[in-house]
């Protein structure tokens, strides 16, 4: 079965306050704050998107800073993505342990993982993130963050799952899904989505043991995986639900259509499509610059600015 997948889509994390979230992954990782909108389901909140230049799928990081909203802190566990891996060039961990040192983040776990450097740290609210030396990443950098481009991050490399078992999930992303198995390292075994460069691909930490992760500030809350198009998404959706799975309507989530279902551990998966994009209402110069409003909720502007708290994009560009 060739798989309609074509790579991740984006990771959506729920995340405490907004101002250190932006001044952690556009301020200290240098990605580009490519959308400021409110999450479509609970407008009182930001949604924000991370990306490359443009926000390109494969690239994005999205949160939800519930700080202050009554939500609790989570606890990363099984049937969760346990850690978000970006993509940085071979050699940049030397100028990343500098930067890190620089800001106060210390360094949580530091290997070699397929053969890849790594480097692994805290975001502020407490998600596991790390930094995957992978060769042969094609993408562009965003060159405006002041990082080197020798060092800075490419897009998303991976997201790791960790599970009791592997077996059930494997059959999912494989059979259902269509991916391919791939190596093994350790407890790990390597998903390919798509073509299963970095952006594409997926590892499965076996963890009998582990207690169950608990959604909340501080933890990953699903993972988009990409789909050219609309139709592929359709044909998605009708292999699941003839297989028994329960999987929403297609939602319209404004630069993309959005499709949402839990895999065999738990864990919350979207089908997202490449288009229309993040352009589709701000010039690329423009990206981020400004809140931007699904149609739907323009007329309730007013009362939405109110409940936000307004944030600096001193450090973020
Ligand atoms: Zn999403």
């Amino acid at each position: 079965m060739t798989t309609p997948i074509r790579g991740l889509h984006h990771v959506t994390a729920t995340v405490n306050e907004a101002q250190p979230d932006l001044d952690f992954y556009a301020g200290l990782l240098g990605l580009r704050l490519v959308k400021q909108t409110v999450n479509f389901d609970h407008t009182g909140v930001y949604h924000f998107y991370y990306g490359d230049e443009e926000g390109r799928p494969g690239s994005l990081m999205t949160t939800f800073p519930y700080g202050g909203e009554g939500v609790p802190q989570g606890r990363i566990g099984a049937g969760q993505i346990s850690v978000t891996s970006f993509s940085v060039p071979p050699g940049a961990l030397d100028f990343w342990r500098g930067r890190l040192a620089d800001r106060k983040v210390p360094v949580e776990r530091e290997g070699v993982r397929f053969g890849e450097g790594l480097l692994e740290f805290r975001d502020p609210s407490g998600l596991r993130i790390e930094l995957r030396e992978a060769p042969g990443d094609p993408r562009d950098p965003w060159v405006a963050s002041g990082i080197p481009p020798a060092a800075a991050v490419r897009g998303l490399h991976s997201v790791t799952l960790t599970l009791h078992r592997a077996g059930p999930s494997l059959a999912f992303l494989t059979g259902l899904l269509g991916m391919e198995e791939g190596e093994r390292d350790g407890d790990r075994i390597r998903v390919l989505a798509g073509d299963g460069r970095p952006g594409a691909l997926l590892e499965m930490e076996v963890a009998p043991e582990a207690p169950a992760g608990v959604n909340g500030l501080g933890t990953v809350h699903h993972v988009a995986l990409e789909v050219d198009d609309g139709e592929a998404q359709r044909a998605v959706r009708s292999t699941l639900v003839a297989e028994g799975v329960q999987v929403t309507q297609v939602k319209d989530r404004q630069y993309f259509t959005s499709i949402y279902f839990r895999g065999p551990g738990g864990i919350l998966y979207e089908v997202a499509t490449r288009g229309p994009g993040f352009t589709q209402d701000e010039s690329v110069a423009d990206l981020g610059t400004h809140l931007k409003l699904p149609g739907w909720e323009e007329s309730n502007r007013p009362s939405i600015e109110r409940k936000l708290t307004p944030v600096s994009l001193e450090n973020v560009r």
